[in-house]
This record gives C-alpha cells, structure tokens and sequence, in this order.
C-alpha cells in the first residue's frame, strides 16, 4: 500500500503534515480509546497530485476500495445499503487549520432508496429525509458548483407555502418534496441527475474537498495566516453520528480553558437537537456547556473525564466538536486550540505552576507576534462614553471605526484609508475580505465559538459578537438598539475584552503591558497578564544570545527603547537629522559651486549634527551607538522636480526674476535620477562630495569627547553605508581615521553595512576593512531581488502573494533561500577573515518574529529594530535559543 489513505487507527497526531490536523487527531483521539466514530483519511500526498494533475492518484480508487469495505466490516451496514445505509461525511482538513475555507459534504450514502432505510432505523422519517435534502444542497453548492441561492430559494418557497417560519415546521412530507425539487434543481442547473451511487457521491466529493485548497477564501485566508500555498488538504471520510435525532441528542464544542482569557475551566457551547454546523455558523442561540449537566448528565460527565484526559496528554488548551446521538457521546474532532494572545501567555505560565510544562516548554508556547498584539492600546475605563449594547468579548482589542454592513463596503472604505467596523448579525466564510479590511467585529448573533469569533481570534482582530440588544437591519443599514438608531457610516467603538459597544469613537490608553516596559506598571501590581509577561519574558533575557539593539535617531526613541530593553543602538540613520529647518542648509551646500561656499555650508551643519549626537550618546550611555553616515541621495533634500520647474517657469512668464529658484532648478536638474535607490547614495556620496562625511565624523568625534569629559562613557561605532568593494571602504575609512586623528578620538571602531549582493559574496575581502558588519537586509532584498522597495508593494505584490510567489512580503519576513543565503554567505565570508568580527542586522526584518529565528541561527551576534518592537525581538531572540 502506498501512502494515500489511512485508516483513523494507523496515525497518530504528528502526523499532521500528511494526515492534516483533523485527520492526525482523530486518529490520536481512536489510539486514546475515546469514542470516535470509526473512519479513514486521504492524505494531503492524493491531495497535492490532483492540484497537479487535476485528477487523483490512479492508485487511490482501489486504496478506497479496502478502506470502505474495512469500514463496512466494523460498521456492520454498507453504503447506500437499502435498509439500513451506512452514512459518512467527507470533510476537509489542512495540516493548519483554516476554520470553514474549504468544503465539506454531511450524509454522503444517501439515495432514493436508502433514505427509506434511514427513516425505518431512525424511526424518524422526518430525519431521513432532512439529511436527504441536505446532502443533495451541500452537494449542489460543493461539488457540481451550484448558486446556493437556488437551494435558499426552494426552501424558503416550501416554507412559505406551509405558512412555516422555521425548517423545523416542515414535515417528512414537505421534506420529500423538496427533495424532489432540489433534484429537478440540479438537473436543471447542471445537466446532470444528482448521483445515485454512494461511492461516485464520494469520490466526487473527494475531488470537490481537494478542488476547493484552492477557493478563493482559501487562498485569502492562507495570505493573511501566512499558510504555504501548496501544502494541499487531507480528506477525512468518517462514519456520521446524528445530533439532530431529537432532545436526547445535541452538538457542541468545548475548550478545556477559556481560550480568551486563559482562565482554568471548561468553557463551550452546547446545542440540542443539531448538527455540527449549526452551532459553529452561530444560527441558533446556544447554552453554556454547564447547562448540559442538567440536560444529559451521563455525556456531560463522559465529555468532563475526556476532556481532562485529552488536555494531560496534548498537555495544553485543547478545542474539541463533539455530538450526542440518542445519549451516546462521540468526539469529532480536537486540536490544540486557538486562544487570544493573553490567553496564551497565561496559559502557558499557568502550566508551569501546575507541573505540567518546564519554562522552556512555556516560552515556546507563546509568540513574539501575540506579544505584539497584547501591546496595542486599549479604551481608556475614564473617557466619557456612551455605551449602546454588551455582548461577548471574543477577540480582544480596542476598535473604533464607522458601521459597515457588508465585506464589500468595509474593503472599499478601507481602500480609501477609513476606518470600519464590519457590522453582521452573524459572519460566514464569506465575509473573510471584510472583515480583513476592517479593525473590528461586531455580530448580534453566536457564541464564543461563532464563526466571527473564531476567525477573529485567529486573526488577531478585535471582535464582539453576540451583541442581541442590537438589531441589525443590513438592507435598511441600520442598527437598533432599545430605539436608538444608528445609520451605516456613524462612528462606534467596541471593546473585544469586555464586550462592550459604544456610540462615538472612545481615547485609548496604552495598554498594561506597555506600561510595565515603560515601568509605570510593575510585574507585583496584581495583573496577571503583567505578571505571566514578566515572568517569561525574564526567561527569554535569561536565554537568549542575541542582542537587542534599537533603530533610534533620536534622544527620545533611544530612552523609550531603552526602557523596553535595548542594549543599544544598531541603526542611527543621520539623514532624519537633515530634515526640518536644516533642510536650508542642505540645499546651500548643493547648490555650492566653490570650495569656500561647500566649506560654509557644511560648518553651518556640523554643530547641529554635533548637538543631535551629544544626546543621543547621553541617552545611550554606556552602551554602543552605531551611527551610519548619510546614505540617501541628495535630491531626495530637494524639492520636487515638477513644482520647481513649473513656479521657475511661471515666473518667467509672469516677467519676474526667478531668482534662487532658477538656481535650485539647476540643481535638481543636475541631481535628478532615473532609479535614484541605486544612484548616488550611501559611501559613494562620501566620496564625491569632498567634506561631507568629514563633517559628520567630527560632529561624532567631538560629541563624543565633550561626554568623556563630563565624566560619561559614549560609545559611538560609525558605519559606512551601501559598500559594494573593499576599495570603497578603505577610502572611506581613511578619511574617518584622518578625522578622529584630528579631533583625538581614535578608539571608535569603524564598520560597514553588507546591504549589497556584491558586498556578501566578498565579505571576505571587506572584512579587512571593517571593524564591525552591519546586514542592512532592506536594501539587500531589493537588490537581491531587483525589487525597487518603495515601488513593488503597492504595484503587484497582492498579485503575487495570491500567486503564492512567496507567503509573506520579502521586506518583512527575511527570503531565507535568496536573501538569507547571501546573509549567511556574508557571515561565513566574514568570519573566515577575522573570526570575531561583530554581525548584527538593522533592516526592518530585525523586529520580524520568523526573521529572528534566521538571525539566530546563522550566527549573528544582536539584532536591531524599532524601539516599539524590542520587546518582541527579546521574546522571540529568547525562542531562538531553546
Ligand atoms: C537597510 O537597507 O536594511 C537599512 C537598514 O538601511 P535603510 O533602510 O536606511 O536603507
Ligand atoms: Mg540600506
């Protein structure tokens, strides 16, 4: 047998790459002993050959074969057995999951016979022939690829000739009916008759499951989870157990902690007399999972005792689907929960304390990008507000933004720069887009476990749902609320943690973990969020080997960061020092047309440079700045090509002496750069404009003295910019020495960034002139690429992350193949001239959780990032090192 289907027995949960998540846990859940309706899965491996070939493995039909009559045997009844049918359900799972993105058919088995038998054996014809016309409209809509309006449509029809309000007012009778006519719907639509034969029902089912990897809500949903694109989907065909048999029966899904708050306890919704899908699409209201003691103690104990069981042995939250039929349990499926990012770091230390996990084990549980998220702001508890409604908190965060009601309004306000909150009375897959584009969630109907919540959750937006006081009319476009009135576009905040929503936009306030970096909020203050960060994030320092340096210019981003953590600075980038008022002195020494008037200008610019670098060295004292030379291209301190000439020109038309502008035109002509991020910039600049990095280095220097005087230790690094040969920098280098010579600091060591392909492949050779490198990995992925950085993101990259050309833009998370394997070159290259040349990195990827990881690995002695993310660059830094 080759590798293509595997009984629920035969895998167990590592095995979710090939099995999917699903897939590996229920066999996890059978090998437990726990009771899981018996079933096998085909792997992602027949997946990935038919997103190939746009057909299955010739080998798989006969591998099915086996696996059903197996099933069969155990099961005792067989497909589309006339008496008494076996039923399955063929559902999809990822080895990630993707909550509701792909396709699943219930009731596969059924047939015009068959579902005699069913409401023989059920007793139930009512039943029978419901799961009949549900098969045939999941069916329709899933595999022969028909408007599920058509479906609605009829139902609504059947219902209204009844006078019925509810699916549950229609009869067996008017249930036949509407078989009937769902099957001359699909004939109608298709040309074809709706397939009697149960196994051609599931090997196109099977073929629609892995057809639907590629949907386009899959695909969004892989871009914005950053899922690789060709992992492909495993297909579980599993026995159907029935919770819609009656009041002994039900459905729910339970977490064995809150997975909002991170709180011990069970926690899950329970729904009697339904189907799975009717709890998670948030139709019917649901009851807390405790209300199911009253209801059916007997499951409700089982379910406790199994649910203990299954968190000691994943030895973590776990999420669990779960249906009673007629008063026996059965387990679905489970996971590893999803939970909120505060969820997450207090589970985690809540383990530690219960023995259950080591630190180690602790900090690899949480994420630098959840600690990122439990940074954002928060509504500030004293600002007046006016609160309309309170519904469950299912997604933490502060949001405020206008009422949208539908996903393509909440894009298209997006697109224009507004904000929106998505207002739905429930959220389906469909949705996805809206709620993307807006900063939050606002449903009236659904549980913790709703669609909209467990979406949100994983994406990290803020979302209330189940917000009943509010009626949402989404064809009037408007909200009403205890005869308050709110109009599509009015402005409303929500509370994701409290669930509270309030007319009007609501001030934030930073959030407690912010104030415990800042320090204004200690880990002892009583906030067990506070206290769980502190405690890890302790661990990480602990265990980490990478330093953290910040990307500061001035005093200020240096003592913030410097409070969040920093070890110093990586990255002071001069220019930022050039702009404001200075810019008039820039320009003078453009538009220098002498030596005296170059000399001029540049001595206007060096005490205030000098002044800039007196604070940031105090602010840093003690630890190492690295202040890079200037690097960007001189017209970029000019103004605009197309303004001046056309102001030069009116001017003249006018009559008028054009004056200094005339002069500046002239400049910005000569200056002006077809491709201007790989012109004159960074060390060539240096040395084309005699002065210029003289200028700077003595603003260093002699900062750098006046410290030591008054008793402070500076430590400054200087740093040449976009070297491409050993030669640039030897030029360079010379001029700095001469300068520090002068000026009588000569203890400053002098470095480079390798922010050019060229730059890594010789890093060899410039080793010889560096003191320290630099990865400057901004510019090194544009040019690695050819990527202009400042034009690409807007102009295709969509189109190619929807291509799956890559996952995640390469300017935030690093291209470890291409650009990371020139970093790693560089490293080598470098080392092997002088073995403890100091490697640090300072483009943006330097606050990237998964970057981190790379830095790590390949060897680099710190990284450097945005002040606001030295905490996670310290989080994940730590990670790395386990
Ligand atoms: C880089 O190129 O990665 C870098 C840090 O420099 P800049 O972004 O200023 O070009
Ligand atoms: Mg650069």
């Amino acid at each position: 047998m080759s590798n293509l289907v595997y009984d629920f027995a035969e895998g167990n949960k590592d095995m979710k790459e090939l099995l999917g998540g699903k897939g590996a846990n229920l066999a996890e859940m059978t090998n437990l002993g726990l009771p899981v309706p018996p079933g096998f899965t085909i792997t992602t491996e027949a997946c990935k050959v038919y997103l190939r070939t746009g057909a299955v493995p010739p080998e798989l039909a006969d591998e099915i074969d086996h696996h059903v009559d197996v099933l069969q045997q155990k099961m005792g009844k067989k497909l589309g057995q006339a008496d008494d049918p076996l039923l399955v359900s063929v559902r999809s799972g990822a080895a990630a999951s993707m909550p509701g993105m792909m396709e699943t058919v219930l009731n596969v088995g059924l047939n015009d016979d068959s579902v005699n038998g069913l409401a023989h054996q059920s007793g139930n014809p009512r039943f029978a022939w419901d799961a009949y016309r549900r098969l045939i409209q999941m069916f329709g809509k899933t595999v022969l690829a028909m408007d599920g309006e058509v479906f609605e449509q009829a139902l609504d029809a059947a219902k209204d000739a009844k006078g019925a309000r509810s699916d549950l007012d229609l009869d067996a009778d008017d249930l036949k009916a509407l078989v009937e006519t769902f099957k001359h719907a699909v004939h109608e639509h298709t040309g074809r008759e709706f397939p009697q034969d149960p196994r051609t029902q599931m090997d196109l089912a099977i073929a629609a499951v892995f057809g639907s990897w590629n949907s386009e809500r899959a695909i969004l949903y892989r871009r914005q989870e950053r899922i690789g694109t060709d992992l492909g989907t495993a297909v579980n065909i599993c026995s159907m157990v029935f919770g819609n048999l009656g009041m002994d029966s039900g459905t729910g899904v339970a977490f064995t902690r809150d997975p909002s708050t991170g709180q011990p306890g069970v926690y899950g919704d329970y729904l009697q007399n339904a189907q799975g899908e009717d709890v998670v699409a948030g139709i019917r209201n649901t009851v807390p999972l405790a209300d199911m003691e009253q209801l059916d103690k007997t499951s409700y104990d089982e379910l406790m005792a199994i649910m203990a069981k299954l968190e000691g042995h994943y030895r973590d939250l776990c999420d669990i689907e779960f249906t009673v039929e007629r008063g026996k349990l059965w387990m679905l499926q489970t996971r590893v929960g999803k939970r909120t990012a505060a969820a997450a770091f207090r589970i985690a230390t809540s383990l530690i304390d219960e023995g259950v996990i080591d630190t180690d084990e602790a900090l690899r549980r949480v994420t630098g990008a959840q600690l990122a998220q439990l940074m954002f702001p928060r509504f500030d508890a004293d600002a007046e507000k006016e609160k309309i409604a309170k519904g469950i908190g299912a997604s933490p965060g502060a949001a405020s933004g206008t009422v949208i009601f539908t996903s393509a309004a909440a894009v298209e306000a997006a697109d224009k720069g507004e904000k929106v909150i998505l207002v739905r009375r429930e959220t389906n897959p469909d949705d996805l887009h809206g709620m993307i584009a807006a900063q939050g969630i606002l449903t009236s109907r659904g549980g913790k476990t709703s669609h909209a919540a467990v979406v949100a959750r994983g994406m990290g937006k803020t979302c209330v749902c189940g917000a009943e006081e509010l009626d949402v009319n989404v064809a009037q476009g408007t909200i009403t609320v205890n005869g308050t009135v709110i109009e599509e576009g009015e402005t409303i905040s929500i509370d994701g943690t409290t669930g509270e929503v309030f007319r009007g936009e609501v001030p934030v306030v930073p959030s407690p973990v912010v104030q415990y970096f800042e320090g204004s909020l200690h880990a002892d203050d009583g906030d067990e969020l506070v206290a769980a960060v502190h405690r890890l994030m302790t661990h990480a320092d602990e265990v980490r080997r990478l330093g953290i340096r910040t990307n500061a210019d001035t005093a200020d981003d240096a003592a913030r960061a410097r409070r969040f953590g920093a070890e110093g600075i990586g990255l002071c980038r001069t220019e930022h020092m050039f702009l404001g008022e200075r810019r008039e002195s820039v320009e003078r020494l453009i538009l220098a047309d002498n030596d005296a008037d170059c000399a001029a200008a540049l001595a206007e610019l060096e005490p205030l440079q000098r002044g800039d670098f007196l604070e940031l060295l105090a602010a840093m004292d003690g630890l190492p700045v690295t202040i890079r030379l200037i690097d960007p291209p001189l017209h970029e301190f000019l103004p605009s090509m197309e303004e001046l000439a056309v102001k030069v020109a009116l001017a003249r038309e006018r009559g008028q002496d054009p004056g200094h502008d005339a002069a500046l035109l002239t400049a910005v002509e000569r200056l002006h750069e077809e491709n201007p991020m790989l012109g004159l910039r960074g060390v060539r600049l240096g040395l084309v404009i005699p002065g210029l990095f003289a200028m700077q280095v003595r603003a260093i220097a002699s900062a750098a003295a006046e410290l030591r005087e008054q008793g402070k230790d500076p430590r400054p690094e200087i740093m040449i910019p976009l070297v491409g040969a050993v030669q640039e920098l030897m030029l360079a280098r010379d001029e700095v020495e001469g300068v520090l010579a002068e000026v009588g600091v000569e203890s400053i060591p002098i470095g480079t960034m390798i922010e050019l392909p060229r730059a890594a492949v010789i890093a060899d050779q410039i080793a010889e002139a560096a003191d320290f490198f630099s990865f400057g990995t901004n510019d090194l992925t544009q040019t690695t690429w050819g990527f202009s950085r400042d034009d690409v993101e807007g102009a295709f990259f969509s189109r190619y992350l929807e291509k799956g050309i890559f996952a995640v833009s390469p300017f935030e998370s690093i291209d470890r193949e291409g650009v990371g394997a020139l970093v790693r070159t560089g490293v080598e290259r470098g080392r092997a001239t002088k073995p403890d040349l100091k490697l640090g990195i300072c483009g943006e990827h330097g606050g990237d959780p998964d970057s981190i990881q790379f830095f790590h690995e390949v060897g680099l002695d710190y990284v450097s990032c945005s002040p606001f993310r030295i905490p996670v660059a310290r989080l994940e830094a730590g990670r790395s090192a386990l």
